[in-house]
This record gives structure tokens, C-alpha cells and sequence, in this order.
């Protein structure tokens, strides 16, 4: 019966119940995690893909994201999913996006707010 009615709930509703709407703006998974630090959840009802949180929160507040296009963060906070916070880019802008701030080199820790800028 739980089950259920888990199920009828929304994408979003699922999602913002799950977020921790911190003062520097950032609203943060804590949820699933993986060990890059992306918020994970399904899609559902009915699905059992896993979706990444950020992108869930881009649709479930502006719409479909246009094939090819990927969700990324201007606070550079991968378990954030404030729909302001994010922005459509190609593959290219995202790549450019990780070396302009230093990201993949395993410097960020997910869980717990413990992350940190680069700058
Ligand atoms: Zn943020």
C-alpha cells in the first residue's frame, strides 16, 4: 500500500521532498548519491530508470531537455537541483565548464555539503 502511493507520486514531488534547501542557495540531494556526487532517482511511476537528480529538476520545472543537450550547474554542486542554479549546454560547454573550474580530479566530496570550490 505504501508502495503505492510512492509510486503516484510525481517526479517532482519525489524530488523536491528530498532536497535540502541550504542558505547559500544550493538545494542538495539526499537522496541516492553516486560517487561523483550526482543525486540519482527514478523516473516512476512505471520506470525504473534512474534519472539524475539535476536533470529531473530541469524537467520537472521548464520542460523535456532537447536531445543532445546536457544540465549543468553555474554553482558547480553536483547533488544541487535549485532549477536556478542550472543551465542547458552542449557536450563541449560541459567539458569547457570542467576544466574552467577544475573539476575531475576528484577534489569535490559529495554528502553532507562537504564539497568545496575550486576557487
Ligand atoms: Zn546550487
Amino acid at each position: 500500500m505504501s508502495n503505492l502511493l510512492k509510486q503516484r507520486r510525481t517526479l517532482g514531488e519525489r524530488l523536491w521532498r528530498r532536497v535540502e534547501r541550504r542558505p547559500d542557495g544550493c538545494w542538495v540531494f539526499t537522496g541516492y548519491q553516486t560517487k561523483k556526487g550526482y543525486g540519482k532517482i527514478h523516473r516512476g511511476p512505471g520506470s525504473r530508470e534512474l534519472v539524475r537528480v539535476h536533470r529531473a529538476a530541469w524537467e520537472v520545472t521548464y520542460g523535456p531537455i532537447p536531445e543532445g543537450l546536457f544540465v549543468l550547474h553555474h554553482c558547480d554542486n553536483p547533488p544541487c537541483c535549485n532549477p536556478e542554479h542550472l543551465f542547458l549546454g552542449t557536450n563541449s560547454d560541459n567539458m569547457r565548464d570542467m576544466v574552467a573550474k577544475g573539476r575531475g580530479n576528484g577534489q569535490y566530496r559529495s554528502g553532507n555539503g562537504q564539497y568545496r570550490k575550486s576557487s
